[in-house]
């Protein structure tokens, strides 16, 4: 592939994106993201996840939790929490892994969730389901609708059936490797994270810092994903805008005394919608 396909992810990239909200708007115009994970013991993955997802503009958000979880978050209100076996596809976008765990259910769930045909964030447990399965490889490979696949270096690496150390030999390859394979927009994550998509083209993002190297950063990127697709954005750009605000939102939050150390996942939805307004 030539070397020009390779950017230096940046908001020119995607800016254009980003569409005024109409003065005639209602929550049924932001989309619905649902958030399928949080297994018993890991209900704060899929929560983490619904929260950036809020934060930044979905219309409706669900959880929908693999085993019973809580029934509501006191924290966050306005999250909606449903059984997962009950999620019905149409019309919701899906966030299928964090804290999911790899029980018979969440095999059932996921593979239900790779038949529909809106867009799906595949994260976390649920692509190590996939990496270990064979039939839901090939449920991937046959989706029509977007698929965003947000692993990081060791879930690649389970992907590709080779070592992590492999992956980060040479990262752009890896994740395009994934994309292709699987006609996905793939976020390699980690320090210099990579965006692969299905044609070829790539970018390298230089926001974030490690700060982010904490539980449940992850979780929030793969919320933001869910909500931009949502909202009705292509692949290419929910991929480059979400990775590139995550990390800048990270770096704000630095820049105020919040981090590199201590900072946690849970203040990154706020700083994100920051980042998001003033785009
Ligand atoms: P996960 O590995 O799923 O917990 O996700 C961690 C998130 O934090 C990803 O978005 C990573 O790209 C990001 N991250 C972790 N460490 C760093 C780092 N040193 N520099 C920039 N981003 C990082
Ligand atoms: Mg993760």
């Amino acid at each position: 592939l030539p070397a020009a396909s390779v950017h230096l992810n940046d908001p020119s990239l995607f800016e254009f994106a980003f569409v005024p909200r109409a003065h005639s708007s209602h929550k049924g115009s932001f989309g619905d993201v649902a958030v399928v994970g949080g297994a018993h013991g890991m209900s704060g993955a899929p929560i983490l996840a619904a929260r950036a997802a809020l934060y930044s503009g979905a219309g409706r958000v669900f959880v929908a939790a693999i085993d019973q979880g809580p029934a509501y978050d006191p924290v966050q209100p306005e999250l909606m929490f449903r059984d997962a076996a009950s999620l019905g596809t149409a019309g919701t976008t899906i966030v299928a892994g964090p804290g999911m765990g790899d029980s018979a259910n969440a095999i059932r769930i996921l593979a239900k969730a790779l038949d529909g045909e809106e867009p799906l964030v595949l994260d976390a447990d649920a692509l190590n389901l996939v990496a270990a399965s064979p039939d839901l490889q090939v449920r991937l490979a046959a989706r029509s609708g977007i698929a965003l696949l947000t692993p990081h270096p060791l879930e690649a690496a389970r992907l590709l059936g080779v070592t992590a150390a492999v992956v980060q030999g040479d990262r752009l390859a890896a994740a395009r490797e994934i994309a292709a394979r699987y006609d996905a927009y793939v976020i390699l994550k980690g320090s210099g994270t990579i965006i692969a998509m299905p044609d070829g083209e790539a970018a390298i993002n230089p926001t974030g810092n490690p700060g982010l190297a904490s539980a449940g950063t992850g979780d929030v990127l793969a919320g933001l994903c869910g909500s931009l697709l949502a909202q009705g954005w292509p692949g290419r750009d929910a991929a480059l805008a979400a990775v590139w605000m995550h990390g800048e939102a990270a770096d704000r939050l630095v820049a105020q005394g919040a981090g590199p150390i201590g900072l946690t996942a849970g203040e990154l939805p706020a700083a994100i919608r920051s980042v998001l307004n003033r785009m």
